[in-house]
């Protein structure tokens, strides 16, 4: 069990103070990933450094751990690897953001406190897929019922001119 991290912030504050905040966040925390996620079980890996860069006060490190999907084809449990490298400077107007360097995410900072599952969350929501599937190798979907339907109507296609000819016979007895 990794150490438990602080809930809410003032990332301003933790850029003055350079704060180094290391530890694992309970899964089940990220409220917004909620309904894609198969499993809420685990937790992920967080190592962010609070620091000041040219004013501009600064996150940087690492967020690390495995996501359970749903896979929008099977309904099944999908891995997702996490292994991201946060880069957050943090702004008070969206206009800032226009001047930040490539790669740096802003976050928009009102002097509140921010839950650090949110700073999380964002990152990760940043990756996730629309609709995440396991592709070819989406095993559950051909053991589905939809998968071997499909296949048996395919099969039987070209049964079906002979299905059309007993039908016109069947109202031609009419
Ligand atoms: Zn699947």
């Amino acid at each position: 069990m990794l150490k438990k991290l602080p809930e809410l912030i003032d990332p301003v504050v933790f850029a003055d103070r350079e704060s180094h905040v290391v530890g694992g966040l309970d899964i089940s925390c990220l409220s917004r990933l909620t309904d894609t996620l198969f499993s809420t079980e685990g937790q992920l890996d967080v190592d962010l450094q609070f620091y000041r860069d040219a004013q501009v006060p600064k996150i940087e490190g690492s967020i690390k751990g495995n996501l359970k999907l749903i896979c929008q084809s099977c309904l099944g449990a999908m891995d997702m690897a996490i292994n991201k490298s946060v880069k957050i400077g943090m702004i008070k107007s969206m206009e800032q953001a226009d001047r930040f360097e490539e790669g740096l995410e802003p976050l928009l900072v009102t002097g509140e406190k921010i839950a650090l599952a949110e700073i999380v969350e964002d990152e990760i929501l940043i990756d996730l897929p629309d609709y995440p599937r396991h592709g070819d190798s989406c095993e559950y979907y051909q053991k589905s019922e939809a998968f071997v339907e499909s296949k048996r109507i395919t099969q039987e296609e070209p049964a079906n001119p002979f299905a059309v000819l007993a039908q016109l016979k069947k109202s031609g007895d009419q």
